[in-house]
Order: C-alpha cells, then sequence, then structure tokens
C-alpha cells in the first residue's frame, strides 16, 4: 500500500507495522499535529483532512499523529473523550473512503473483518452488517434487500456502515495502557486537557421508579453512561420529553453528555419538533424502530405514565 492509503486509514495493520520502522525526524512538529487531532476531534467533532499531495515526509507525520493521540487521549482518563475522538476520526475516514477508490473501500473493510463484495450493490455478510449497521430506521432489515445472506447496499451506506466499524474498532482499542508513557506525551495530554471544552455532567434528572416508560428509561440510562443514540432514538426521547412538559433547555441539555453531540444542531432539532408539535410514537411504532424494551400493555409510552401517576406531569431539577 501506498504511504498516502495509510495517511487516510491510520488504524490499519498496515499503518502499525509502518510505524514500528519509521523513523519520524521532526518530533516536535509530530507533537503539534497530534495535539491539534486531538483538540480537533474533542472539541469540534472534527479532524480536518489532510492533502493527499503532501510529500512523504508529511503523509508520515500524519499516520504517526495518530499514534501519538491514541497515547494522549488514553491519558484524558475519560470514556467521553475516547468517543468523541473515535467518532471524529471514524468520520475522517469516512470523509477519505467516500472518494476514494473501490479497491482502497474493499481493503479498508477486509482490514475492519468487514466481509463485503462489489458488484452491481456492495454487499455486506449479515453477521457483519448486524455488527455495524447505524442504529436508524434506514438500516433496519426489514427495509433492506437481501441476497444470499449479504444485504445490499448502496456505495454511501456501505461507506457509512463502514464509518461504524472503525469508530468501534478505536473505540475498543482504547484507552491504551498508560503505565510508563514518556513525560512529554503527559505534557501534551495537560496541555489537550486545558484547550478542550470540560466533559459535560449529566443533567440532573430525578425519574422515580416507574415513572417513565422503560424504553425512555433505557435511553436515558444510555445517555447518562455517553452511549450514542441512534437518531430514531434521539428523536422519539426528545418529543417524549416535550410531551411530557420539559423546556428546550432542559431537553438540550440533557442530549449534552452524548459523545457526538453539537449543542445547535440538538437545540434546531428539538426545536422545530416542539414548532411541529409532533407527538410521541406508539408503541408499535417504537417497536418498528426497534427501541421497545418491554412489553408494557400499553400503546404508547406516554400512556404508560399516565397509567402510573394518572395524569401527565413532569418531575425534573
Ligand atoms: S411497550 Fe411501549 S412503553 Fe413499553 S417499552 Fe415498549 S414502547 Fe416503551
Amino acid at each position: 500500500m501506498e504511504l498516502s492509503f495509510y495517511s487516510k486509514y491510520p488504524f490499519t495493520r498496515g499503518a502499525k507495522e509502518l510505524m514500528s520502522s519509521a523513523k519520524i525526524g521532526d518530533e516536535f512538529q509530530l507533537m503539534e499535529i497530534a495535539k491539534r487531532r486531538i483538540v480537533d476531534a474533542i472539541g469540534k467533532g472534527k479532524i480536518p483532512l489532510a492533502g493527499i499531495e503532501l510529500e512523504d515526509s508529511q503523509l508520515l507525520l500524519q499516520v504517526a499523529s495518530y499514534a501519538v493521540s491514541r497515547m494522549i487521549v488514553s491519558l484524558l482518563k475519560s470514556r467521553y473523550y475516547i468517543n468523541r475522538y473515535a467518532i471524529a476520526e471514524a468520520k475522517r475516514a469516512s470523509a477519505y473512503m467516500a472518494s476514494d477508490s473501490d479497491e482502497n473501500v474493499l481493503s479498508v473493510a477486509r482490514e475492519l473483518g468487514v466481509g463485503c463484495e462489489i458488484d452491481k450493490y456492495y454487499s455486506v455478510r449479515f453477521q457483519d452488517y448486524l455488527r455495524y449497521a447505524p442504529k436508524s430506521v434506514d438500516y433496519k432489515l426489514v427495509n433492506r434487500k437481501m441476497s444470499q445472506g449479504s444485504v445490499m447496499l448502496r456505495r454511501d451506506e456501505f461507506v457509512r456502515v463502514l464509518e461504524e466499524a472503525v469508530k468501534l474498532k478505536i473505540e475498543s482499542e482504547l484507552p491504551l495502557s498508560t503505565e510508563g508513557m514518556p513525560k512529554n506525551i503527559k505534557e501534551a495530554s495537560d496541555e489537550v486537557r486545558g484547550s478542550i471544552p470540560k466533559e459535560p455532567q449529566p443533567a440532573a434528572i430525578s425519574i422515580e421508579k416507574g415513572e417513565f416508560a422503560p424504553c425512555m428509561q433505557k435511553m436515558l440510562e444510555d445517555l447518562k453512561t455517553v452511549e450514542n443514540l441512534s437518531h430514531t432514538a434521539r428523536w422519539a426521547l426528545a418529543v417524549y420529553l416535550l410531551n411530557i412538559g420539559m423546556k428546550v433547555d432542559e431537553v438540550v441539555k440533557l442530549f449534552s453528555t452524548s459523545p457526538d453531540f453539537d449543542e445547535s444542531v440538538t437545540r434546531y432539532q428539538v426545536e422545530h419538533a416542539l414548532k411541529r408539535g409532533y407527538k410521541t410514537p406508539s408503541c408499535s411504532s417504537m417497536d418498528s424502530y426497534g427501541l421497545c424494551v418491554s412489553n408494557c400493555g400499553v400503546k404508547s409510552p406516554l400512556a404508560y405514565r399516565r397509567g402510573a401517576f394518572g395524569k401527565l406531569s413532569a418531575k425534573h431539577e
């Protein structure tokens, strides 16, 4: 593989092997690029793409900066920061794959252990699809074409599935052991900590046992444990919270613990849901979205709340 491939996809085995023997001349520049990589990932949610017309020495720095970033982010000792970093790395790889050759994208897929073939469609092995498909209604199996044990996708959908696989790979490999990390990496980590937003604290919301429907309770718990919720789950939860009387600011704050949180986008979506007067999805819709987690014997998560309390009322601080 060419160096430009590894600079785009530095999480691959080949990039790792390259690093084991590479000689990086300018260590100061390497640390600066690595710190910038994490500050951009955590602070802006996005790592800018480097030009592929760079000289080899610069491409090598890009690959090395990924390796150093992993050490620095491990020292931040925060699952929230790690997940946010992994999301930005995955988006970076995805942006490259969107315009890369099929040959290169297939190489990335093989690296990630995603069984696939390209013919008329981009077909992904069933079990890999189940593992990596985004949790949204568009990717539900009932909405997909299947053939011979594989799920048929468009190219952009295929890249999206690979993006998820990259994210999970990076998340699962971090944090690295921080024992014996060099002093300059520790200093870089302290510097990064001072340049990134503070880790958001979960919004104070008291949920008495049985107050919220189990599906909503589960999503609220997932938010607190910094799990990424699918777009559909966020929408259902936001609409539900609005329907029980929470204010836009309170709903937005609840979502702020999500690693891919973007305040302006979230606020826009919550205000939009309020303005359009969306109603909480019925239990059968929730089931079709894959969000129902129990059999409560009600028709709507709101009815569950009514059943528990006789009337709708928000209880939050
Ligand atoms: S049955 Fe309805 S209220 Fe209960 S978990 Fe499923 S969707 Fe939620």
